[in-house]
């Protein structure tokens, strides 16, 4: 099946046509306009950008019969040859097809000879990074110097294989990719050209699926129209693209923010085997990126601090999880197993009462707890320079809040405590949290703090219950005020009256302070 029809019928004639590549058109127009022309002009970006576009756009522009103005007329025979790959004078090649220095060497032969029709020799080459070393010293010569009638049009994907020496010689246009709502409007617009219905979410889903690139954008809507036969609708092409729709995605995060390990196995593994996991990752990690964003810019949304830091380490664990995905077969059982060492790894946002951790914890014993705090951190200050440092809980957690860490680095700084004191260093890091923390994770952590000392520090890690961090400590806070709003309202005579009425508990966990 051919999915290129749409593409090749709406590929800009115009450099008004173009879409999203505002720069690089007015200065190409420019330049055409003031009539000021390079030697040698490099189109770079991922595929489907537009790079050849843009050049045959330029060269038609050049050898229009009507002048070099800023768009082509269009109408000319050099215009309608162009557009039908057929004009003498524009010579494009595919380097990709023709890396040997013997090519180059023959098609540098031919520059010399004059343009049979127009005013330029336009030499378009394509995957211009493909050639060989000796090819491109071979082109170089030319490019450097060429003959007034012969201009070099240049696109590659991959611009940095290019020899700085080319790279000098040529006027750089980076093409961007294209916004979603860029390609959203520019679908619109076709598809009500071509009669087509759809649904607007169903734009979306191609836009996403396109990666930025116009041409992609195209030929994925050709492939729907086709596949729908009718209406293009979000949920038959999310077959077909192997997409899971946000809703369902949105109901396991909800099963995630309430820790429902078994609903998560039920849920995700009914999911088809063809579906796209990599777009799964992607969008559950936008999801938790909104829920994040939404907290700064929305006045009547609210997290508390555990969901929070949960909404932190899930993102985390999404981003770190998505880069093993190419290398894993089952990637459903992988999608499956990452979600529950989510919820595994994630801070109880219910907690159960649990008198351990009320206890006050006192393993790391310190020589120095009766020394004021002030003159604790005077002496921090004047042992680090001696290389002898004494820190012990409140000097870590200290520390650890000025690291400004994010992350996973901050998460682990909540969750560990480093005790240094008679030669003994140790980083005592939460047992239940240890399969958390890579070991690259854990060592850039320990170098974090050897600079924030400015010594080097090499502690041994340790898995410990019971160690007090400052996570232990915040959900020691939370259990505790939640036990003083409990005793404030459980007499209450309106809340009296309400329990008998309905024979009903209060549950302690579910009690929220009102917004000021
Ligand atoms: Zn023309």
């Amino acid at each position: 099946m051919n999915n290129d029809v749409l593409a090749l019928k709406y590929r800009p004639r115009f450099f008004k046509d173009v879409m999203g590549q505002d720069i690089a058109v007015e200065t190409l127009q420019n330049s055409l306009e003031l009539n000021k022309i390079h030697n040698a002009y490099l189109f770079s970006g991922t595929r489907g950008m537009g790079k050849t576009t843009m050049a045959r756009l330029f060269a038609k522009s050049l050898l229009c019969k009507e002048g070099v103005n800023r768009e082509p007329c269009g109408k000319c025979s050099t215009c309608l040859e162009i557009d039908s790959a057929s004009h003498l004078d524009l010579i494009e090649i595919d380097a990709a097809s023709r890396t040997k220095v013997e090519d180059t060497r023959n098609l540098m032969d031919n520059v010399q000879y004059l343009p049979t029709s127009s005013r330029y020799k336009i030499y378009l080459i394509d995957e211009v990074h493909m050639l060989s070393t000796k090819s491109f010293n071979a082109l170089l010569k030319t490019i450097e110097e060429p003959p007034e009638h012969v201009k070099f049009l240049l696109a590659t994907t991959d611009p940095e294989k290019l020899p700085e020496t080319v790279l000098s010689r040529c006027l750089h246009f980076k093409l961007k990719s294209a916004t979603t709502e860029t390609l959203e409007i520019y679908l619109k617009k076709i598809l009500d050209k071509e009669n087509i219905q759809y649904d607007e979410s169903s734009l979306h889903l191609i836009t996403k699926h396109s990666g930025g690139s116009i041409r992609d954008s195209l030929s994925i809507a050709e492939q729907c129209i086709s596949y729908c036969s009718g209406k293009i609708t979000e949920e038959k092409i999310s077959i077909l693209l192997g997409d899971i729709s946000v809703d369902k995605l949105e109901r396991v995060v909800s099963y995630l923010m309430k820790n429902q390990a078994t609903e998560i196995v039920n849920y995700v593994d009914k999911f088809e085997d063809n579906v796209n996991y990599e777009n799964i990752f992607d969008n559950l990690i936008h999801i938790f990126y909104k829920m994040i964003t939404k907290k700064f810019i929305s006045n009547d949304y609210e997290l508390d601090s555990n969901e929070e830091k949960n909404i932190h380490l899930f993102y985390q664990i999404l981003v770190n999880s998505k880069k093993e995905l190419a290398n894993i077969t089952d990637k459903k059982s992988y999608l499956i197993m990452i979600l529950l060492r989510m919820i595994t790894f994630s801070d109880q946002i219910n907690p159960e009462p649990d008198d351990s951790s009320k206890k006050k914890n006192n393993i790391v014993k310190n020589k120095n707890d009766d020394i004021p705090k002030k003159s604790k951190e005077n002496a921090l200050k004047k042992q680090t320079k001696n290389l002898d440092i004494i820190i012990d809980k409140d000097i870590c957690k200290k520390i650890f809040k000025e690291l400004n860490l994010t992350g996973l680095q901050l998460h682990l700084a909540e969750n560990s405590l480093l005790v240094i004191q008679n030669d003994e260093q140790k980083l005592l890091i939460d047992e239940k949290k240890k399969d958390i923390y890579p070991p690259s994770c854990i060592a850039d952590f320990v170098k974090h703090i050897s600079n924030h000392l400015n010594s080097e520090i090499n502690p041994v890690i340790s898995y410990e219950r019971e160690i007090e961090t400052i996570s232990s400590l915040e959900q020691q806070k939370i259990q505790s005020n939640k036990d003083s709003q409990y005793d404030s309202i459980k007499d209450k005579p309106e809340i009296k009256k309400i329990r008998e009425m309905f024979d009903a508990q209060i549950d302690k966990d579910q009690i929220k302070q009102l917004k000021k």
